[in-house]
């Protein structure tokens, strides 16, 4: 088996089996870029090293030892000679990038003979120790677990002894002692001398570069990642070549591009006299690159052409490693450079402008997900570090905020009136907490998922949250909060990211994002690809017309229970639902038509003909009734009850399982009333909006929660009933459709019967999932992350749909519903409408749309184009 590679018989593609770094130096050696010779022990290799317990084996030792002679032939130079010695490099390098996780070591080969070789062939004694030296240091670092901070010392105080600032300023005496020094720690650490011998060292320091796989820190950053612990590390052996000669040389790093915010510019820092690690290290202040153009005029144009050639190679932004030895440039590393959000979108649509790129390959090359930095405020980077960490809860709602800590809606509104930043904490959010959510920073709970009330809110607000915090203990009575025995009392600032779930302590600047027109040309690309439409999940007004200026071509749920929680609103509710004849109800009815009503005209205003999907009443009642005793006393009054009757008839409404009990259409099969009022101001909203402005409007009213195909015919013809009524009554020839939530998993089964009725779907995959899996998901987020740990769930099903079994549910709910009506309009509305996995999910199932909150949007139209291409 072939366990080495020269860097000449490997290319670009190789990256499996040679590492990226391989991969890498064996392509620029066949574009013929001047990289120091070498060769590449394969990533399979190191497997092998595991499964022969920590061995290399002989085979493997005799083609590392054959490709040295050749390396040697090719160099004109012989391992551990002492005349003319040959010195290596052995570089880690896995598939994966994972900068700085694993080890290198430089100037392999010298010992106390190759380093007179090295001082007599370059005639340049200082140089041959300061290379010794930093030998033995990253040597007895790597192979032999020296603590780094031994070997710095000793460099330390010979700097101090002589009154030298920098490194440079050591002269070759000096080294020479710090070199006998360094040899004595060895000696000291490990009990043995420094080991001598090239060859012996060569094998040692493979050895480690193997072991280093299993580090903690690459451990760590794998996880962290998700790159598998099993594809094991190359190594690179590598001539070395010198930056530390004098101040003809240096090394630096550059990209080709700005990494954090895509400008076509080289962009990088280099150091003159220095080798290796010098530049990142912070040994020294590096230079900026642009200064190599009056240091060395032609060193710098010959590497601005080679990383302008490398770009074009490889057609995407390089993040590049040279070296420079007595003006010569040599290349030492390659690969696509890592960038921000707004810097992959700027490079992705500079390179289409400039010809380098496909349309469409800019577009695969963005990830969806990482828009969301775009649109929402960040931790400014610096005060971030300076932050501590008090937490971690979910990512419910992305962006960054801080503020101070109010425990109540009112609180927070109070603050927030007085010009306050603020954020609200609370155990968990109800829909009486919206307006404090609202003119809150941000939201934070103890309790709850992904989907939580908390989350699916915020979201829809694009306001920052962090839901399910179990580390922090909330007394809302006492106001104040604890976690890891420290206490946050109203007031306190606290900073939360909603992008990770972190908590920090007290307040971190935000800065706020600018969209770009970069960005804008991106959406428009993806709108040419995509065939999936994109709608969103909105509310009120405001939310809609937010979400079509991110594009959203309709409202794909519209849910009504939100405009009931308004407080002047509530206590007509509050009536509606306690009443107990028909008339009363009515009458209760019919004081809320009119708001209502107005808010769909603000909604069907803000869409300006775009389509809209309303979904009747959905959430049992009791979720409207009073909780406190004052407002219970307040209402009991109202009605004209005592208190202990008033109590009666709550407690009567008390569900055991709220989520499984009288909701959805449940209700209006109960108080067809309530349907009746709804159709009729969507439908008044409609006919007025559709005169006064013009709009083609056709109301779309979405019936939840259906799962027998009884409850859809018996609320389709209230509702059909009062719509006609009311085209009657307004003299309009005005279209609607009535359809239905495709939630409940029998709905799915009998989906053909169904859409003999319904005139459309919408998959609440929300709903869905909670009752295919039997998942509460306000409760899921307790178990759900054991399930991830030991490995029963991938991931969580509420945040990315289950393909194989909700999935399921939906492609057979599309068959059997186009199978009675072909071109049957299918959407989803729920969470997952806003997620890149689900949405290609989507895509391949056929559907017409998914909707998803009005931040979201982007998210789904450039995921939407991916899944199409
Ligand atoms: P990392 O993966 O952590 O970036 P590298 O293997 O790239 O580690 O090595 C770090 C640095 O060591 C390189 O950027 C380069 O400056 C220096 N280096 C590595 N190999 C050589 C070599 N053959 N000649 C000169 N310098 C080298
Ligand atoms: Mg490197
Ligand atoms: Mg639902």
């Amino acid at each position: 088996k072939k366990w080495v590679y020269l860097f000449e018989e490997g290319n670009a593609n190789m990256k499996e089996l040679l590492g990226g770094k391989g991969a890498g130096l064996a392509e620029m050696t066949n574009i013929g870029l001047p990289v120091p010779q070498g060769f590449t022990v394969t990533t399979e290799a190191c497997t092998e090293y595991y499964n022969q317990n920590k061995k290399l084996s002989d085979e493997i030792i005799d083609q590392i030892n054959n490709n040295l002679v050749i390396l040697e032939s090719k160099c004109e130079k012989k391992f551990g000679n002492a005349e003319n010695p040959l010195l290596v490099s052995v570089r880690s390098g896995a598939k994966f990038s994972m900068p700085g996780m694993m080890d290198t070591i430089l100037n392999l080969g010298l010992n106390d003979e190759t380093v007179a070789g090295i001082a007599k062939s370059t005639n340049n004694e200082r140089f041959a120790f300061d290379s010794y030296r930093r030998f033995i240091q990253m040597f007895g670092d790597v192979v032999q677990e020296i603590s780094k901070d031994k070997f710095d010392k000793i460099l330390d105080d010979a700097k101090e002894k002589n009154g030298y600032k920098d490194d440079t300023e050591l002269t070759a005496a000096d080294l020479k002692a710090v070199v006998v020094a360094y040899k004595k720690i060895v000696k000291e650490e490990t009990g043995k001398d420094f080991p001598l011998d090239p060859k012996e060292q060569l094998l040692m320091a493979i050895e480690a570069v193997f072991r280093s796989w299993n580090n903690n820190r690459a451990i760590s950053y794998r996880n962290m990642n998700d790159i598998p612990h099993d594809i094991g590390t190359a190594v690179n052996v590598q001539s070395m070549v010198y930056g530390n000669m004098g101040d003809d040389c240096g090394t630096g790093v550059a990209f080709t591009r700005n990494p954090a915010t895509g400008q076509k510019k080289l962009f990088g820092e280099f150091l003159i006299n220095a080798q290796g690690e010098d530049v990142v290290a912070g040994i020294r202040t590096p230079k900026n690159i642009d200064d190599l153009k009056d240091i060395m005029p032609a060193v710098y144009k010959q590497f601005h052409e080679t990383a302008e050639l490398l770009e074009n190679h490889y057609k995407d932004m390089q993040d590049i490693e040279f070296t420079i030895e007595k003006n010569k440039l040599y290349m030492l590393q390659t690969r696509t450079g890592k960038r921000t959000a707004a810097a992959a979108l700027c490079a992705a649509v500079d390179m289409v402008e400039e010809g380098l790129i496909t349309k469409e390959e800019a577009i695969l090359r963005l990830d969806p997900l990482s828009l969301d930095q775009l649109l929402h405020p960040t931790f400014e980077e610096a005060a971030l570090k300076a932050a501590a960490l008090l937490g971690t809860g979910l990512p419910a709602s992305p962006g960054a905020a801080m503020g101070k800590i109010y425990f109540t809606a009112e609180a927070v509104c109070a603050a927030a009136a007085n010009g306050e930043e603020t954020l609200l904490v609370r155990k968990e959010t109800s829909p009486e907490d919206i307006e404090g959510m609202n003119a809150a920073n941000g939201i934070l709970t103890a309790r709850g998922g992904m989907t939580s009330h908390a989350a699916v809110v915020a979201r829809g607000m694009g306001k920052c949250c962090v839901a399910g915090c179990e580390a922090i203990k909330v007394d809302e009575a006492a106001k104040r909060f604890s976690v890891g025995g420290q206490i946050f009392n109203e007031g306190d600032y606290i900073s939360l990211n909603g992008s990770t779930g972190k908590v920090y302590k007290g307040s971190i600047k935000t800065v706020t994002p600018e969209l770009s027109g970069h960005f804008g040309k991106i959406m428009e690309w993806a709108d040419e690809f995509r065939t999936l439409g994109v709608r969103t999940n909105a509310d009120t007004p405001r939310d809609a017309s937010v979400a079509v200026r991110f594009g959203a071509e309709g409202v794909g749920l519209c849910r009504t229970e939100h405009m009931f929680f308004d407080e002047a609103r509530l206590p007509s509710v509050r009536r509606m639902i306690l009443s107990d004849t028909k008339e009363l109800r009515e009458k209760a009815l019919a004081e809320i038509l009119p708001m209502q009503k107005e808010d769909f005209i603000g909604i069907y205003k803000a869409l300006e003909g775009r389509p809209v999907t309303v979904r009747l009443l959905d959430p049992p009642l009791h979720e409207f009734l009073p909780t406190e005793d004052k407002d219970i006393e307040a209402l009991a009054q109202d009605m004209g009850l005592n208190k202990v009757d008033m109590l009666t008839v709550i407690n009567g409404l008390e569900e055991f399982n709220p989520m499984l009990g009288h909701r959805g259409c449940r209700l209006a099969i109960t108080y067809p009333e309530i349907a009746e009022m709804q159709t009729r101001a969507i439908m008044e909203a409609a006919i007025e909006v559709k005169e006064a402005c013009g709009f083609n409007i056709v109301p779309e009213i979405m019936i939840p929660l259906v799962g027998i195909n009884e409850e859809l015919t018996y609320l389709d013809k209230v509702v059909r009933n009062t719509a006609e009524i009311v085209k009657a009554e307004k003299k309009s020839d005005i279209k609607y459709l009535i359809g239905t939530m495709m939630e409940i998993p029998r709905a799915t089964l009998i989906a053909d019967k169904i859409a003999e009725t319904a005139e459309f779907f919408s998959f609440g995959t929300n709903d869905l999932t909670q009752m295919t899996y039997g998942f509460s998901r306000d409760d899921a987020g307790k178990f759900i992350t054991d399930y991830k740990d030991k490995g029963i769930l991938p991931n969580d099903p509420f945040q990315s749909i289950d393909v194989e079994g909700v999935g399921k549910l939906v492609e057979m709910g599309v068959t059997l519903g186009r199978k009675t009506k072909p071109d049957l309009k299918i959407g989803v509305c729920g969470e997952h409408g806003g997620d890149p996995k689900s949405i290609y999910f989507f895509h391949k199932a056929g559907l017409s749309y998914v909707s998803c909150s009005p931040f979201r949007v982007p998210i789904a139209r450039l995921a939407a184009a991916q899944a199409a291409l």
